[in-house]
């Protein structure tokens, strides 16, 4: 999607947060087209789906194509990635809404890979989320702020930090 920039850059707990909510709205789209096929299995034969039902449905779409554009948005920036491609990504959301954030979240899980940060179906665990916070041991989490030395190795796991 995006060129790479420098993880430091990025809004790492952000990126975290947010993937979350993107891996939620992917999972409310499979709901949304089961129920709707459900609906239209259920139908009596040669009947319509009823008018308010099928209102509904309409109304729950927009609300989550429109839900998506936002978490999108967020989890874009986090990625610090420019105006330009965010613009142009909540707009192919309209026609391509399910491929876009299928795309966002295997973008974001991939760079929290590069990390070591592994993003399960309930997105990262909170142990995982404060290793990615700024100025922390990136393996144990530790606050590393009162450390004099910027490359000193963590005092609780030995682990010297990497500069990108
Ligand atoms: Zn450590």
């Amino acid at each position: 999607m995006a060129k790479a920039k420098s993880f430091e850059d990025m809004d790492l707990p952000g990126i975290a947060v947010h993937m979350k909510w993107v891996l939620a709205l992917i999972g409310a789209y499979v709901l949304l087209i089961a129920t709707n096929i459900a609906l239209v299995a259920l139908a009596p034969p040669g009947g319509a789906v009823a008018p308010a039902i099928g209102l509904a449905f309409w109304v729950l779409w927009l609300g989550f194509v429109l839900a998506s554009i936002v978490a999108g948005m967020f989890l874009m920036l986090a990625m610090r990635m420019g105006i330009g491609s965010i613009v142009l990504w909540s707009i192919l959301m309209l026609p391509f809404n399910f491929l876009v954030l299928i795309a966002m979240y295997s973008q974001a899980s991939t760079i929290l890979k590069v990390l070591g940060v592994k993003s399960g179906f309930f997105g990262v665990s909170r142990a995982d989320r404060e290793r990615l916070m700024p100025g922390r041991c990136r393996r144990c989490g530790y606050d590393r702020s009162g450390l004099a030395e910027m490359l000193a190795a963590c005092p609780e796991c030995a682990r010297v930090p990497i500069v990108w």
